[in-house]
């Protein structure tokens, strides 16, 4: 019986820590930071859920931040149209394919999900998240890489 639980209790786990590789969950204040400065897609996952939390009070006019995902090639240009898109899309130019993945803006206490497929990524592309709320790409920025 004690046998039986062990296997059941690692056979839990084993799940679980399989699915956590295909998700990641990214943190950022009022300090306009993310916790993260790097990312790794393991390039075996379908998808990847990346889940954008707000630790800080501060309301998404004021202090709002969003996970984009583009090709670092393509950063700057989105970052030059989002101002004018404004906090209704998010700070993205609606419909631009060049933005990959992106959750919503969200204000301190909220958060917000994005799943994107694996299969549009390639391993020797060099991919960069951030967040497009004015001001913020100088600093909430990271590199994300498929491995
Ligand atoms: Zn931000």
């Amino acid at each position: 019986m004690k046998k039986y639980l062990i296997g059941l209790v690692l056979l839990t786990f084993g799940a679980s820590v399989s699915a956590e590789e295909c998700a990641a969950v990214v943190e950022s204040n009022d300090m306009m930071q993310f916790n993260v400065n790097a990312m790794t897609v393991p390039a075996s996952c379908e998808s990847y859920t990346v889940t954008l939390k707000h630790v800080g009070q501060i309301p998404k006019q004021a202090m709002g931040h969003n996970w984009v995902l583009s090709t670092t090639a393509n950063v700057q240009e989105i970052v030059n149209l989002s101002f004018g898109a404004g906090l209704e899309n998010n700070y993205l130019p609606p419909g631009d394919d060049r933005v990959l993945a992106a959750t919503k803006v969200i204000g301190g206490g909220e958060e917000d999900s994005v799943t994107f497929d694996v299969s549009m990524l390639s391993a020797d592309e060099s991919y960069t998240f951030f967040c497009s709320f004015p001001g913020h790409y100088a600093v909430m920025k990271g590199t994300l890489t498929v491995k």
